[in-house]
């Protein structure tokens, strides 16, 4: 039995994308193996959107490769972002690379590695798959549940972009958008629940754009919503989160969700980007700052426990001091607690890397510091407030560090430690908040 290394670079569509990868492996006669020293074929999932992501996963193939030539014959294969993207350019960066996967070929990993073995005896032509494929949305459906308890599990609703964020690689290497039904979606999740998960987190690159223009809105409410709605049907489910959602698609139907659906848990992310309108017109996001505020606005004031994170880019071409001080006005108009903040990095092959107006690297710099501590302090200000109080926390795992500490998080995805018992994981259990930093709660079950 040939035994299989999966390395996953990047996002979590990506790691989704791996365990799918995984499932089909084993069923097809794979064995996995969590140790590269130890398998004859190592897959490496890659990631496209930053450069850097890029070199390093050509590094690690070549790396890969030079022990090939060395003692160890393995397999080597690329899938993902990268092979999408760079395509059969590939076997000149990577030379001996036997299998090349894009984004919307990936259950078919097993067959064409059936292939190669078969074909190992001659000399063979690196095998290139890259081609669209249509409801190849649907087959990144299957999980890999292991002996212990899983409580959280991520769930594929579409794939693909039609947005066209200046910035962005994702519409390239994932292509246009196409979505899962629901009853499919609905019957994975309930496979997920029958292991004992009790939270699902729904996936995709602009996930609450879901069925736009494909699936009907019915009583004004968008196809997303009503997804949310069937997955809420479904009992032992107890939450449902959601990722990444662009604030267009962010309407009073799903604003009142987080109202009407107890299981929709109280935490959004919402990617502002840059709070200048100058600078999100050049991004190519088409929605003003006032509109992205309206939203927060609305769902901090609808459900006082929410809380929100974003993303935001500093130092894109172009942004002048004023328009930085206007990112940096709106977020701490909207308090989030929890932020990805990117130093703007040139991406080749999108349409900002031909801007004018490059920013220098120390203001790119200054600009991330600044944000960095205004959101130290802003997620230092809101967890003090949890002081004293009972939250529900589902526990998932031991703590990495302290003895006899577990780990959970709140509905409002916070992060609690506290002491328990193994018997707690999978457990919604109610815990007193006793001491907090900016990014951790510590407290006891009570
Ligand atoms: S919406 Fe997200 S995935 Fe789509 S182009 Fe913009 S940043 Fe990229």
């Amino acid at each position: 039995m040939k035994r299989v290394f999966i390395k996953t670079y990047g996002c979590q569509m990506n790691e989704r994308d791996s365990e799918s990868v995984a499932h089909d492996l084993e069923t097809n006669g794979y064995a996995l193996v969590s140790d590269e020293k130890l398998a004859d074929i190592v897959l490496l999932n890659t990631c496209s959107v930053r450069e850097k992501a890029e070199l390093k996963a050509i590094g690690k193939a070549n790396q890969l490769l030079s022990q090939k030539r060395g003692q160890k014959n393995i397999t080597l294969g690329i899938l993902g972002c990268m092979a999408q993207n760079r395509g059969s350019e590939l076997t000149n960066s990577v030379k001996g690379v036997d299998l090349i996967v894009g984004t919307q070929k990936f259950h078919r990993v097993s067959e064409y590695l059936d292939r190669i073995s078969s074909d190992q005896s001659k000399e063979t032509q690196p095998l290139i798959s890259l081609d669209e494929e249509k409801g190849s949305q649907n087959k990144i459906n299957q999980h890999l549940i292991s002996d212990q308890k899983q409580v959280s599990s991520f769930v594929s609703i579409m794939q693909g972009c039609n947005m066209n964020c200046t910035f962005c690689i994702v519409p390239k290497t994932r292509g246009k958008e196409r979505y899962r039904e629901i009853h499919d979606i609905c019957d994975e999740i309930k496979l997920l629940r029958d292991k004992g998960v009790r939270e699902i987190t729904l996936l995709g690159q602009i996930v609450n754009a879901y069925g736009r223009g494909v699936f009907k809105r019915i009583d004004e409410k968008s196809p997303f919503v009503q997804l949310l709605e069937k997955i809420h049907e479904i009992d032992g489910i107890e939450r449902i989160r959601f990722t990444s959602p662009h604030p267009t698609s962010f309407g009073s139907d799903l604003i009142e969700a987080f109202v009407r659906l107890p299981k929709l848990c109280d935490y959004a992310h919402l990617p502002m980007q840059s709070g200048s309108n100058k600078v999100l017109k050049s991004m190519n996001r088409p929605y003003s700052i006032e509109k992205f505020l309206s939203i927060v606005q609305s769902l901090r004031s609808k459900n006082k426990n929410m809380r929100l994170s974003t993303d935001v880019i500093v130092g894109y071409p172009g942004e002048s001091e004023t328009d930085f001080q206007e990112t940096l006005s709106a977020f701490k108009e909207s308090a989030f607690e929890m932020a990805f903040i990117f130093k703007y990095s040139e991406r080749s092959g999108t349409r900002a890397a031909n801007l004018p107006d490059k920013i220098p690297q120390s203001i790119k710099e200054e600009r991330n510091q600044i944000l960095l501590k205004t959101l130290d302090k802003q997620s230092l200000e809101s967890n003090i407030k949890l002081i004293s109080s009972k939250l529900d926390v589902l526990v998932e795992s031991r703590a990495k560090k302290g003895r006899g500490e577990y780990m959970g998080r709140t509905s409002c995805f916070r992060k609690v430690i506290f002491p328990a018992e193994s018997h707690s994981i999978g457990k919604i259990l109610p815990v007193e908040i006793l001491e907090v930093s900016s990014t951790i709660l510590k407290g006891k079950i009570v």
